[in-house]
């Protein structure tokens, strides 16, 4: 009589999250919430070991927070769920093993995985207007430090330059996109950059040029008409030249030309320009819209049951067919709904459709200042930053964070702005040799 052949306990089922963004740290969170009781062997991979809060970003850039407290570690945040700081460089879907290496080690690892979810969130977009890759980028912790020493780095220049043309072209700033990370970024400029002028003798405000380009009709088209007009006198007030319709037709190194031909001679131009398609999902085999992958209500991708998608870089249809926008406040709640739907796969049971009405939208403007809309109420000025600050407090996951930001933020209240530029690379670094405006070709100088 043949033996029965013997079988060993079933291995867990393993779900590998690829993204430490909103997406992939609420995902996990919640599924090892879900399954305490049967644990799923979740592993989380991202390119750094801690979670941003990107709506906090800009005060990172202005130094009225310490960039360390508008990121949270990931590690402590999910206790039961296999960490790995990596970057993912391929997905082979026919064998389902993720392609992962870490920073500077040459090696790759396979990760293998049952269930696989993907939440790399997206890129700033830089395939619409050509020479972009000479801008700055306003999204990632490194973008903030990079930014905030450049603009001192700036005024110390500016400080003791004669030639008053190339003293302009330093004490130039273009943001091209008025949309909301664009707005928000103008607002807390405005005030670093009023701020700052004190410490620096020769630098005066009124010399400041301060430009917003936007391609569209519309300033800030995210918000209803009246705050966005109270965004732009705000901002038109501290000498912000906002130019809508006004399209550029390509970034040099040092300059910005528009559609009809004027030239602006500016050492900072920040890109501000919309969300682009992330370079590992154009690997992927998988139907896209505007290079987002296409995934059912439920966050499933339809022809590979094992793959589900969220966050930026997900394409999830509301009910009539038109995606989710790309915001944190999506994906959070998104990043729930899909940790119950994996597990009610498990289970054999239908997943839900992702189904989600905006409790409102806000922004910051600096100097006290912002909008928003709160259920049906707009809110504006002072009232409207302290919803802001207070809201995006509590999304900073831990009271330890959330207790160094509130001093930050007291201390900001008393003391001017801090003017260190904490560059400990100098010239060395990669990322300042390509781009010190003294390297700069630029344009000449008259
Ligand atoms: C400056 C700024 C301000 C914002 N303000 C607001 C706001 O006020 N309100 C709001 O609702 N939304 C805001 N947003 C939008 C919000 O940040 C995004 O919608 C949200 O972060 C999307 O979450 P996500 O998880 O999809 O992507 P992300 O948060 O971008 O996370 C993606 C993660 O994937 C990792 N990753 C990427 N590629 C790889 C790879 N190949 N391998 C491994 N890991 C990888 C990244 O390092 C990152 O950790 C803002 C965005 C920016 C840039």
């Amino acid at each position: 009589m043949a033996e029965e052949p013997t079988t060993g306990p079933k291995s867990p089922h393993r779900v590998v999250i690829v993204g430490g963004g909103f997406g992939g740290v609420y995902t996990a969170h919640a599924l090892q919430k879900l399954t305490a009781a049967t644990p799923l062997d979740i592993t989380l991979v991202s390119r750094e070991n801690y979670f941003l809060i990107t709506p906090l970003l800009f005060e990172a850039g202005s130094g009225v927070l310490d960039p360390r407290h508008v990121v949270s570690p990931i590690r402590p945040l999910l206790t039961t769920t296999h960490f790995i700081e990596a970057q993912v460089t391929g997905v082979d879907m026919d064998r389902r093993v993720v392609n992962a290496s870490h920073e500077g080690d040459p090696r790759s690892h396979e990760i293998p995985y049952d269930t696989l979810v993907l939440a790399v969130g997206g890129v700033t977009n830089r395939s619409i207007i050509p020479g972009s890759e000479q801008a700055l980028a306003f999204k990632t912790l490194a973008d903030a430090i990079f930014l905030r020493n450049q603009v001192i780095d700036l005024f110390e220049q500016a400080d003791v330059e004669t030639d008053p043309a190339r003293k302009q072209r330093l004490l130039t700033f273009v943001l091209i996109g008025a949309g909301l990370v664009g707005v928000e970024l103008a607002g807390e400029l405005t005030e670093f950059l009023h701020n700052i002028c004190r410490s620096y003798r020769h630098v005066r405000y009124e010399e400041l040029r301060m430009i917003m380009l936007e391609a569209g009709p519309r300033f800030l088209p995210e918000m209803a008409e009246d705050l966005a007009n109270f965004a732009h006198k705000t901002l038109a007030q501290r000498r912000m030249d906002i130019r809508v319709n006004t399209k550029v037709a390509k970034i040099d190194p040092g300059s910005v030309t528009l559609g009809e031909g004027e030239n602006i001679a500016a050492h900072t131009i920040i890109l501000c320009a919309g969300i682009g398609a992330h370079p590992l999902l154009e690997k992927l085999p998988l139907e896209k819209q505007r290079g987002r992958i296409v995934v059912e209500p439920t966050m499933r991708v339809k022809d590979h049951p094992e793959i589900w998608a969220l966050g930026d870089c997900a394409f999830i249809p509301d009910s009539v067919g038109k995606p989710y926008p790309q915001l944190a406040q999506h994906a959070l709640r998104e990043a729930r709904l899909l940790a119950a739907n994996i597990v009610a796969a498990g289970k054999g049971e239908a997943p839900a459709p992702f189904v989600y009405q905006s409790m409102g939208t806000m922004a910051a403007l600096g100097h006290f200042s912002g909008i928003g809309r709160v259920m049906k109420v707009q809110i504006r000025g002072f009232v409207a930053w302290w919803v802001w600050r207070t809201y995006y407090l509590m999304q900073m996951p831990g009271w330890s964070r959330r207790l160094r930001i509130v001093i930050d933020w007291t201390i900001a209240l008393f003391f001017h702005n801090d003017i260190v530029k904490l560059d400990l690379y100098g010239l060395e670094h990669p990322l300042r040799a390509q781009k010190t405006p003294a390297e700069r070709p630029g344009p000449p100088t008259p």
